[in-house]
């Protein structure tokens, strides 16, 4: 479902609304984070309490009833918990004041966390892959009956957070991928009941391994993307194509008459922050704080990077 695309991506702290003082010698930075937060909160705390209790029926469900298929469902249920917790915590985190030494916040905390998630289902996935080969040459009999109505509760359970988590975030623009997220989990659900109906009647017991395998496939891809993203961030990339914001701000500003050695990071998703050097004429030293404040709310306007630093360098 749903939650393992919202629990990375939906809760990040918005500062469109962070506030640039120019005119106080402080330069005061004040970041507000206080919106749907509460709501939100609640949101995630339902979600996360019904998902962990299926998991753990799922888990448990899964080893009486000897389904591999049903197993996998409650790793993945857990990829789920895992998730919502780090959007919880993420959440929690934000609305705390981080100490002196912690000059970016404990943002970052929430990327460390989606990475080790990330790992731990590529561990799950091996587990997996272990059983199947494992069931595939001692094949057991499967409590058919157990395993099918939890199944269908999970499935339930799957589209009843999914509808629950929507109603936090309305205007999450990530709403789409979360929801193509959920539908996706929900297929695997309905394959997995599909596959029971097909063992009852055929007694093929490999088809829960395969159905295994699917479930191993779909949270796969989702460790893929988690690992890439976190690690994307951890390792500094820029979030934004370097050679569009030069071209950008070059084209815009004919005052600035070169942009160079740009760097952009994220601190968590969409909390993008810059550094860069600019070449202006010396003619144009008299302008160089209404540029520099230009150059500023263009960057913020167009890529929302609120926290940008430029260095001025000028053309004889
Ligand atoms: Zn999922
Ligand atoms: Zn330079």
């Amino acid at each position: 479902m749903h939650t393992c695309k919202i629990g990375l991506n939906s809760h990040q702290p918005k500062i469109k609304e962070h506030h640039h003082h120019h005119d106080h010698p402080e330069h005061d930075h004040e970041h507000h984070h206080h919106d749907h937060r509460t709501q939100d909160k609640k949101v995630l705390k339902i979600a996360l309490a019904i998902t962990f209790v299926t998991m753990i029926a799922e888990f448990v469900f899964g080893f009486l009833s000897n389904s591999l298929a049903l197993i996998s469902d409650a790793i993945h249920m857990f990829t789920h918990s895992f998730a919502l917790i780090i959007s919880l915590v993420a959440i929690i985190i934000a609305s705390k004041k981080a100490p002196l030494d912690k000059t970016f916040g404990y943002y970052r905390v929430e990327v460390l966390a989606a990475f080790v998630n990330g790992l731990t289902i590529i561990l799950s996935i091996v587990w997996i892959l272990y059983e199947a080969v494992d069931r595939y040459f001692n094949p057991g009999v499967i409590d058919l009956k157990t395993a099918g109505i939890v199944a269908i509760v999970g499935l339930i359970v799957n589209i009843v957070t999914g509808v629950i988590l929507m109603q936090g975030d309305r205007e999450n623009v990530n709403l789409k991928s979360a929801f193509i997220h959920m539908l996706s989990d929900a297929l695997s659900s309905v394959a997995i009941i599909i596959g029971y109906v097909v063992i009852y009647y055929t007694s093929w017991y490999f088809i829960d391994i395969i159905l295994a395998l699917l479930v191993a496939f779909v949270i796969g891809k989702w460790a893929f993307t988690v690992l890439k993203q976190s690690t994307n961030t951890l390792m500094e990339s820029s979030p934004l194509d370097i050679n569009e914001v030069k071209k950008f701000i070059e084209k815009k500003h004919p005052q600035v008459l070169d942009i160079h050695d740009i760097h952009i990071w994220e601190i968590t998703q969409d909390m993008y922050n810059m550094t860069a050097h600019i070449l202006i004429d010396k003619e144009d030293i008299q302008a160089y704080e209404k540029i520099l404040h230009d150059v500023n709310h263009s960057l913020e306007d167009k890529y929302s990077i609120v926290h940008v630093i430029l260095q001025l360098e000028f053309k004889k």
